[in-house]
């Protein structure tokens, strides 16, 4: 409730069968854990006794705890606690403005477009062929168990597909800039829509709308936590008013220099550019100026990873 109320997290609901399943272990000793072979581990889990594991990645030392959970599609996992490193900065001075697009997930003052991979056109029709049949499934019947099983399968993999760009890109951002603005989320709100003005009315409207939607909004909101994370006190939150309709090479501040959704053009310097790419220079230079003034003018300090904020378990 505190969380929703924060506003990070939606409104508490009634735990489900099948949704958010695990648990956590807590005081785990090192003898709990041990390896089998190059790929295959075993914990000792109280009640169950020694359970198998893939052993995708080193298990941190001293480990104290591990989650574990079941998804939707029936996959089990477990996660042992440890808070990472952050990722050290380049101190190269580069500072980066990133923002959502209309046209595109993100993109990057350099110019980048960045998309977040969702489900092919194909594995969208599929799912929604998947849906109408879950509709006409008799309730409580195999079939349905079976359709609602490849419906999670599917949506898992949608799922996969935004927290591996997610890690990815947080991880490139924070190793190639030493300061990244983002944009305020708290003062726009969090699904810019695709609609457009009476005047520049967006194309792909319906394409947009929906299943899209919520994948840009995840993706979105997950990259800007991940950079948190992984580059503390290197992310600038800048206040987004004026940054897609200011020119980036002249500063002139012109609602009709929106000429679509996707190309700004000036009317005062000539310049012509993507409308995303446009918006993501406002907020590196904005970034720019707050990261000066963090470094209290000391500019051969460079901005620096800070103590990593610690994050409460999920569990
Ligand atoms: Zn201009």
């Amino acid at each position: 409730m505190a969380n929703f109320v924060a506003g990070t997290h939606g409104r508490p609901g009634f735990r489900k069968r099948g949704k958010h399943e695990g648990f956590r272990i807590i005081a785990v000793k090192a003898t709990d854990i041990r390896r089998l072979s190059r790929n295959v581990g075993e914990v000792r889990i109280p009640k169950a006794g020694w359970i198998r594991f893939r052993w995708s990645r080193p298990v941190p030392d001293g480990v104290k705890s591990f989650r574990v959970t079941r998804d939707r599609a029936g996959r089990w996992f477990i996660a042992f606690a440890a808070i990472p490193q952050p990722i050290a900065a380049p101190r190269t001075g580069e500072v980066a403005g990133v923002d959502r697009g209309v046209t595109v997930s993100a993109a990057l003052s350099t110019g980048e477009l960045l998309i977040v991979p969702a489900l092919r056109d194909s594995e969208k029709a599929r799912l929604l062929r998947l849906v109408r049949k879950l509709a006409r499934a008799m309730r409580r019947s195999k079939r349905r168990c079976a359709v609602k099983a490849a419906i999670a399968r599917l949506k898992a993999r949608e799922t996969d597909r935004r927290k591996d760009w997610v890690e990815k890109t947080s991880t490139q951002l924070a190793q190639r800039f030493d300061v990244i603005g983002v944009e305020n989320l708290k003062i726009r709100n969090m699904t810019r829509s695709a609609r457009g003005t009476k005047d520049a009315p967006g194309k792909n409207v319906r394409q947009k709308a929906g299943l899209n939607r919520a994948v840009l909004a995840a993706g979105w909101g997950g990259l800007v936590t991940l950079l948190e994370h992984k580059a503390p006190g290197r992310v600038v939150k800048v206040d987004p008013a004026f940054t897609s309709r200011r020119c980036s090479a002249c500063g002139i501040v012109d609602r009709r220099a929106r000429e679509s959704q996707a190309v700004f053009r000036c009317r005062s310097c000539g310049f012509t550019g993507n409308a995303d790419v446009n918006a993501t220079r406002n907020i590196r230079d904005i970034a720019a100026g707050h990261a000066v003034n963090a470094r209290g003018g000391d500019r051969d300090a460079g901005p620096v990873n800070r103590e990593p904020r610690l994050v409460p378990p999920l569990a």
